[in-house]
């Protein structure tokens, strides 16, 4: 989802029967957590499914239930995650000629939250899907994006010139709201106070993006690590979003609800429990530009960011021989002077290897590690457990055709829902130039926020999934009365730990310290290091775990 309009500018399966999709259907069912059935809905029968992370594999760690290791081998580098953050790691160390890697993935499929599925008629997201245009400081994402072809010049200009084709087409995004789509995300149709407020918003947000400290350094550069400390941005992060704009005078129903909507979006945070920094991050942090798109485009894929973590695997396997081990968790580590040991589970062998490495970088959650590390220094657990995580729940929705419209604004590809504890969703096939509407999917975000990520989590787990794929439907049915008619099948995905919620002191937590200042062969490279689950910020924590082992 992504939320970031020119405020000004808005003043006012397995049933199939064509056998390449019934493989590819197949080929997804290996993800482990599956189950199925068939719904009637009081309309055409359609069918169901759960999917979501090897969840009995990685909760084997909680008993430490694997076979003991049966041999030692040394390794250079081992690179623990095969996220964004992960690849990225490997990409910066292929880039400069160091090849002595190997990745170890517990999932069978790379890519982390930013995974993606396929069917016969289009690739979808399971989770990351868009990236907004790279900043100037963003040298490594850029230098990425050129790398696989989706930056084609002009790669230190202001405005370097994209592939035509992963610039969102217009319409970019609408909202529903009082029964009808508009364009854009911000409420239309609002009292002429409220539309005085977007624009005073919108001239602070403007006021943010031009500063600087004495240092030259943004207040809300992305990545973050390259943000100003100067206490007169950082102090922003002592108050959450929602008290800051009330202490700025906002008190517009359809502004709070923007800025709550965005926070949820890129945090999975409501704007009550996000740190005012992170808010105001999401507005002024994003200045990149493109010769070749509008200021407000963003770079998306049918598959989402799965397009980028798929051609970086492609990227590194032309490069480096056997850079990567799926299906491969590590669940022990152990840290010594000038070494580190893993013990690496490979599920598909049943057998476990312990590496003795010159270098660990560790680009799995916070959290894994807190659990596998034998020998962490003694701040770093209390430290860690701080970091709260957001559950999300992802549905793909496979239709016959687009669902109909009820005007004025028509389909888009970012299409969200005011007043739905989810975001909308987004639509697969838009990239697609087609003279006919044919079938498409739908993939529809909930991050579940509002109540303690704990909490949620266990709901999210225990509540029977086809009552989630019921709750989708429901709300869904608000604008697309009809949606169950044309839906082929549905499949969700279950997030628990989505992402880490930003919440009011957690730039200067002790867990960010922690992460950043790990010392001896072990580096971290997770998201997790900047609080901000973002490709940008992953790319760097990767990039700079390279750049240090
Ligand atoms: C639903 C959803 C939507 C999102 N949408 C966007 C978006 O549109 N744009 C955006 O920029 N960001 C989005 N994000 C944020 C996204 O998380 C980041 O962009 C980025 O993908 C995080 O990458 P990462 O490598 O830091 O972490 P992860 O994606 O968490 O990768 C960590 C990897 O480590 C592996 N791992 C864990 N434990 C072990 C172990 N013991 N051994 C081996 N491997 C292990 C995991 O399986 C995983 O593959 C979204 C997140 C979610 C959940």
């Amino acid at each position: 989802m992504a939320a970031r309009d020119a405020l000004s500018a808005h003043p006012a399966d397995p049933q199939s029967t064509h056998p390449m999709d019934r493989r590819r259907f197949l080929t997804a069912l290996s993800a482990p957590a599956f189950a199925a059935c068939d719904f009637k809905n009081g309309a055409p029968e359609f069918k169901g499914a759960v999917f979501g992370p090897a969840m009995a594999l990685g909760h084997r760690l909680r008993n430490n239930d694997f076979p003991a290791p049966a041999e030692t081998r040394n390794l250079d580098i081992a690179i623990v995650g095969g996220g964004v953050a992960g690849l990225s790691a490997a990409w910066r160390l292929a880039k400069r000629g160091i090849k002595t890697f190997r990745l170890f993935e517990l999932e069978d499929a790379l890519g982390g939250n930013s995974r993606a599925g396929s069917s016969a008629v289009t690739p979808y997201p399971w989770g990351a899907h868009y990236l907004p245009l790279p900043t100037r400081e963003s040298v490594h994402v850029r230098a990425l994006l050129a790398d696989l072809g989706v930056l084609k010049s002009g790669i230190d200009s202001d405005s370097p010139v994209y592939d035509e084709r992963a610039i969102v087409n217009g319409p970019q995004d609408r909202l529903y709201r009082n029964g009808l789509w508009q364009e854009g995300l911000l409420p239309r149709m609002v009292a002429p106070k409220e539309l005085d407020q977007y624009k005073r918003f919108e001239e602070l947000i403007e006021r943010f993006k031009q500063s600087q400290d004495l240092f030259g350094r943004k207040p809300f550069a992305i990545p973050s690590l390259l943000a100003s400390r100067d206490v007169r941005t950082t102090s922003l992060d002592a108050t959450d979003m929602r008290r800051w704009l009330v202490s700025q005078g906002f008190d517009s129903p359809a502004l709070h609800w923007y800025v709550d909507y965005a926070c949820r979006d890129d945090y999975g945070s409501l704007s009550r429990d996000t740190s005012a920094w992170a808010g105001l991050h999401y507005f002024a942090s994003r200045e990149g530009r493109a010769k070749n798109a509008d200021t407000h485009a963003v770079l998306t894929w049918p598959e989402g960011n799965g397009f980028l973590t798929r051609r970086t695997e492609e990227w590194l396997q032309e490069r480096v021989a056997e850079p990567f081990s799926r299906n491969s968790l590590c669940a022990k580590l152990v840290t010594g002077r000038g070494f580190a040991e893993i013990d690496i589970f490979h599920a598909d062998q049943n057998r476990s290897v312990r590496y003795r490495c010159k270098r660990v970088i560790w680009a799995a959650p916070s959290f894994v590690l807190a659990r596998v590390w034998d020998n962490p220094p003694p701040p770093f657990r209390p430290a860690v457990a701080d970091i709260q995580t957001v559950p999300w729940l992802v549905a793909n929705l496979h239709l016959r055709e687009p669902p109909a419209d009820t005007g004025p604004a028509p389909l888009a590809w970012d299409n969200v829902l005011y007043n739905s504890n989810a975001l909308g969703y987004v639509v697969a096939t838009h990239q697609v130039l087609r003279v006919r509407p044919g079938a498409t999917v739908l993939t529809y975000y909930w991050p579940h926020s509002g109540e303690a990520p704990a909490a949620a989590r266990k709901r999210l787990f225990d509540t029977p999934w086809p009552e989630w794929i019921k709750a989708v439907l429901a709300d869904l049915k608000r604008p697309h009365p009809d949606i169950a008619k044309i839906l082929e099948r549905i499949e969700i995905w279950r997030w628990g730990h989505g992402m880490p919620q930003p919440s009011p002191g957690f730039l200067n937590a002790p867990a960010r310290a922690a992460l950043a200042n790990l010392k001896g062969p072990l580096v971290f490279a997770h998201s997790d290091l900047s609080g901000m689950s973002l490709f940008e910020e992953a790319n760097y924590a990767g990039v700079r775990a390279a750049d240090l082992a």
